[in-house]
């Protein structure tokens, strides 16, 4: 679970407006238990808060990093910055191949870690 939450902060930190939680378990490739789970965890380590999101018919929460310096480690995957950060695309967090191919390079590298 430690690296879906590292994941999932990671992806919270980079999207100033939050991320829907409703969006974040499909990202992360988990069933929405186990995002709720990696969710409680930042929330109870004070990283991240919750707000009630309701809209499009659906009621989830908009998940905001708490603001704190960033640590560059956190941004980087295989030398690459996350493509959030100065992007000006309309953002569909879901189906966005830029994000999915650096967590990719972020899951090779944490693997290539242990
Ligand atoms: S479109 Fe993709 S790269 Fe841009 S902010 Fe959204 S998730 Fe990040």
């Amino acid at each position: 679970m430690a690296d879906h939450a590292e994941q999932a902060l990671r992806i919270i930190q980079s999207h100033r407006d939050g991320v829907l939680q409703s969006e974040l378990w499909k990202l992360l490739k988990v069933d929405s238990r186990k995002c709720s789970r990696i969710v409680k965890k930042l929330l109870d380590s004070g990283e991240i808060e919750r707000i009630e999101y309701k809209g499009d018919g659906i009621k989830t929460y908009v998940l905001r990093a708490v603001k704190k310096a960033v640590t560059p480690s956190l941004i980087l995957a295989g030398g690459e910055l996350i493509p959030c950060i100065c992007c000006d695309r309309e953002c569909v967090v879901t189906s966005c191949n830029l994000l999915l191919d650096w967590m990719y390079q972020l899951a090779i590298e944490e693997h290539t870690e242990k």
